[in-house]
């Protein structure tokens, strides 16, 4: 199964993208893990990504699009993969569009978390406490949720216009969203 997580920051599709991983044995590639390893590695492309993180902003297409053709060009991605932070914008969707065009594969469903702006602030006040993320300052956290409805909001009308699109409420217990998930992309897997 091929699925591209959609939702604000603080939506939830991290911590739900670890759940489905599990559930359907694909590989989970979130480009905000990929970028701080960047950063934490001190490479050149995570010194150039430290900033721009920082204040919230989106990171150059043309490093992600680099960084997405690297990591779909593993194995492991040919079973199937959960896409989570790309794409952000609608030049990212079109790129994906293309990279996947040339790997002959096709993604099954998006999916968007829809969270209100209030628990989202309150979620990410709570983030920010537990691992002190350095994105996750009140600023930082106001831009980022601006760029969302700016820049990635849009995203979600390209995939509704393009009859991929799977809209999911995540407000509720973390099993409760996983079982809504479950039963909005349907997989043909069993559990297990
Ligand atoms: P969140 O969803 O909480 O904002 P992420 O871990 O998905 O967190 O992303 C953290 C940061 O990494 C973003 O604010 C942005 O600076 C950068 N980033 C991640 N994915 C992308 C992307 N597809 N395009 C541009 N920048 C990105």
């Amino acid at each position: 199964m091929r699925l591209v997580l959609l939702g604000a920051p603080g939506s939830g599709k991290g911590t739900q993208a670890v759940r489905l991983k599990e559930y359907l044995q694909v590989p989970h590639i979130s480009t905000g893990d990929l970028l701080r390893a960047e950063v934490a590695a001190g490479s050149p492309l995570g010194l150039q990504a430290k900033e721009v993180m920082a204040r919230g902003d989106l990171v150059s297409d043309e490093i992600l699009l680099g960084m997405l053709k690297e990591r779909f060009s593993r194995e492991d991605t040919r079973a199937g993969f959960i896409l989570d932070g790309y794409p952000r914008n609608l030049a990212q969707a079109a790129a994906l569009d293309q990279l996947l065009a040339g790997l002959g594969q096709k993604f099954d469903a998006a999916v968007q978390l829809v969270v209100d702006n209030e628990q989202i602030i309150e979620r990410l006040a709570g983030r920010a406490k537990a691992e002190g993320r350095a994105d996750d300052t009140p600023e930082s956290v106001r831009h980022r949720l601006s760029v969302y409805d700016e820049k990635t909001a849009p995203v979600a009308d390209f995939y509704r216009q393009h009859g991929q699109l799977t809209v999911v409420n995540g407000v509720g217990a973390l099993d409760e969203v996983f079982a809504r998930i479950i039963e909005a992309i349907h997989p043909d897997h069993e559990v297990g």
